[in-house]
């Protein structure tokens, strides 16, 4: 996979990074699923100019995969796409929010895609604030579904699989302290 970001792309007012990930760099840590303490709602980052690298070098999949459609972006389809697996021939896609477009035939049709092409699919759910996320993989699950294109079948693989990550998981904390040297 390309790892250069698409020209014209933006995050177009997402923060999601500010928030979901465990943030471990010498001048700023912050444990999973909480805010940064340098993000302002409808601002942004208050220490642009000094964001340590971590943050400055971070593109989400949505910059990376032409094939995504702008019904993709993490605002509109509250699925951010997590780069750092692509490297291992795997996409995780984490879900922050039950949206409808979970249930449209963009994302089944997508997802179909990927685990037709032996591409590695995985489900991620966030902890609550301060945990750690969990995730499923979805190709052996979703094979059958797949070969009879059958969207509903899909879809009721998904909802199960979500359903049983928020319910079943036992969620790790994350023991990162808070901690900024960024003012
Ligand atoms: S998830 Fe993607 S769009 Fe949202 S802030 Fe991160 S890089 Fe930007
Ligand atoms: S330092 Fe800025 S860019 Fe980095 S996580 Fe905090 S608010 Fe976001």
């Amino acid at each position: 996979m390309a790892m250069v970001p698409i020209s014209g792309r933006d995050c177009e007012g997402c923060t999601a990074c500010c928030s979901f990930p465990p943030i471990h760099a010498p001048e700023l840590q912050k444990p999973a699923n909480t805010l940064c303490g340098h993000c302002v709602a409808g601002q942004g980052c208050t220490v642009y100019e000094a964001r340590p690298t971590v943050c400055r070098g971070f593109f989400c999949g949505w910059f990376f995969l032409p094939e995504l459609g702008p019904e993709w972006h993490p605002r509109q389809s509250g699925v951010v796409i997590r780069s750092e697996s692509f490297g291992d021939d795997t996409i995780t896609l984490l879900i922050l929010d039950l949206t409808a477009f979970l249930v449209s035939e963009d994302f089944a049709g997508m997802i179909g895609a990927w685990v037709e092409q032996g591409v590695g699919v995985e489900f991620e759910r966030l902890g609550p604030p301060g945990h750690l996320p969990a995730k499923m993989r979805m190709n052996e699950l979703l094979e059958e579904a797949v070969a009879a294109r059958d969207l509903r079948a899909m879809h009721k693989v998904f909802a199960w699989s979500l359903s049983h990550i928020d319910n079943s998981h036992a969620w790790e904390r994350d023991e990162t302290e808070p901690r900024s040297a960024l003012g």
